[in-house]
């Protein structure tokens, strides 16, 4: 079977160089460890390991897992300074291989999994907050610091970061802006690359002799979501927000449309809130509560997160608009679980720890989305449970949603791709490999122009970047 154009692949992206040979690598290799000696590189005698460090959360989608499971590297590098991040890159440029950068390697699409062999690059160890500017706040972080590590760096200046993903506690911040899209915190903050979210970046180049560029706001953007496909980013330049102590909430609906028209009041209220996840009852039901929460008995949930001045508004509300509030609880207090690690992509997570044959899908809901959604329940009942995320997109207040799907097969996850499309919904499509096709759908050309001026050889994570292929 062919690709269905746009919408899910069915074999890897044509025209792929072949993964260099075995002597090639140990040339590599043996020119690293003696230029290098201090590198901890990792290759075939450590199998598992190589397997494991070219490896990321891509099972979530059966149409990715065939295509992704028996790619790996032939060698891992893990670096801890620039120093050595430049001289894996220069080795590889002299040498002709591949080079796929890795953070934590928590991505959901197999962004950092190598398609073409080569070298995996393990930031991991490039994790410094390297400066805290007392005047305006903006940090500059090494690529490979963990966000939860940075959060507890940052939180005795009264800090936090604007934007994380429900992986905070395991994601790196480098793979975040390379490899993510927003989370916990977007109902405020928007997207990672909407303009003034990163501020800048320290790349190093993919050549004989890697340079080391201090790239602005402006000049990051090709980078930010790329998946490192046109730069080694070894530090990043960040605005923080004020560190608040969220408290956490979960109310109960009886009736489905009450339940989302909360959701549509909240966002468009002046309360302060930094997230906000509609589940439906089924999906509720999967969820490990916090320590203190208990479990559903059959009701949609409504999770939040609220600044402590809008508790004395937002008990009240939630009733008004048919809700129950069953639980609260300061963030700082928490018990178990955080109610954070319930929304995103942790739904997803906690739904398929029970379900067999379950994936997912992303979409931004057309306004109103009660139709939308009531359609798409018409047609597609039980195989799909909601799960909606509050979002601020392009400053307005919007509906994502990741709703899980059954799996059905490749024809019918393109007919309910289809069916969202045409029902005005838009597409951040899980089921691809490239770029372009998991985002906007379109080659966007200073991504294309950032990769021939920092990696002209196209060595960075090959056959990630569509319009590279197809230049
Ligand atoms: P990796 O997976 O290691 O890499 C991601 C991409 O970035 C790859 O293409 C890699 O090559 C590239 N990369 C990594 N480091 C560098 C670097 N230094 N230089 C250049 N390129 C680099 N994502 C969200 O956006 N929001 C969510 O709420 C969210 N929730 C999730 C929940 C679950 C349960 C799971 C499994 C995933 C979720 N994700 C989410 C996806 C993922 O966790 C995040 O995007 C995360 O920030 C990725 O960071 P990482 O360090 O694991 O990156």
């Amino acid at each position: 079977m062919s690709d269905l154009p746009g919408v899910v692949p069915t074999a890897l992206p044509a025209g792929l160089p072949p993964a260099p040979d075995d002597a090639t690598i140990a040339r590599l290799r043996a020119e690293l460890a003696e230029q290098h000696p201090e590198l901890r590189v990792i290759g075939t005698e450590a199998m598992a390991d190589l397997n494991r460090l070219s490896r990321d959360f891509f099972a979530y989608s059966p149409v990715l897992e065939p295509l992704l499971q028996g790619q790996r590297a032939q060698l891992v590098a893990a670096a801890s300074s620039v120093e050595q991040v430049m001289a894996v890159a220069a080795a590889c440029a002299r040498h002709g291989v591949p080079l796929t950068c890795r953070g934590a390697g928590t991505g959901n699409y197999g962004q950092c999994v190598p398609l073409c062999g080569g070298v995996v690059l393990d930031l991991g160890g490039l994790n410094r907050l390297r400066h805290h500017d007392p005047a305006t706040d903006v940090i500059t972080v090494e690529a490979g610091a963990l966000m939860g590590e940075l959060e507890r760096q940052l939180a005795p200046a009264g800090r936090a970061l604007r934007l994380v993903p429900s992986t905070v506690r395991s994601a790196s911040i480098g793979g975040f802006i390379a490899g993510g899209s927003g989370g916990i915190g977007s109902l405020r903050w928007g997207f990672l690359r909407d303009p003034g979210n990163l501020l800048g970046l320290e790349v190093v180049t993919v050549e004989p002799e890697p340079r080391r560029l201090q790239l602005d706001a402006h000049g990051s953007e090709p980078l930010n979501h790329a998946y490192g496909c046109n730069g080694i980013l070894t530090a990043l330049r960040l605005p923080t927000c004020e560190a608040v102590d969220w408290v956490q909430l979960v109310a109960g609906f009886g009736d489905w449309d009450a339940a989302l028209a909360a959701a549509q009041a909240l966002g468009r209220s002046a309360l302060e809130l930094n997230s906000l996840c509609l589940l439906e009852d089924d999906a509720a039901l999967a969820m490990p509560w916090p320590t203190g929460c208990s479990g559903p008995a059959g009701e949609h949930r409504l999770l939040l997160l609220a600044a402590p001045a809008a508790m004395e508004v937002l008990p009240g509300l939630i009733t008004r608009l048919g809700g129950q509030l069953l639980w609260s609880q300061p963030q700082s207090q928490s018990r178990g679980i955080a109610l954070r690690e319930l929304g995103w992509n942790h739904t997803t997570l906690h739904w398929r720890a029970d379900h067999d044959g379950w994936t997912y899908l992303q979409l931004l809901l057309p306004q109103p989305e009660g139709p939308c959604l009531a359609e798409l329940r018409r047609r597609w009942g039980a195989a799909l449970v909601w799960h909606l995320e509050g979002v601020r997109h392009q400053g307005a207040p919007r509906l994502a949603c990741l709703p899980l799907v059954r799996w059905q097969g490749v024809e019918r996850l393109a007919q309910l791709i289809d069916d969202c499309r045409s029902l005005g919904a838009f597409l951040f499509n899980p089921h691809v490999l490239s770029v372009e096709d998991g985002g906007l759908g379109v080659i966007d050309a200073d991504q294309v122009a950032a990769k021939a001026a920092h990696d002209p050889a196209g060595l960075l994570n090959p056959g990630k970047l569509r319009g590279w292929l197809e230049r």
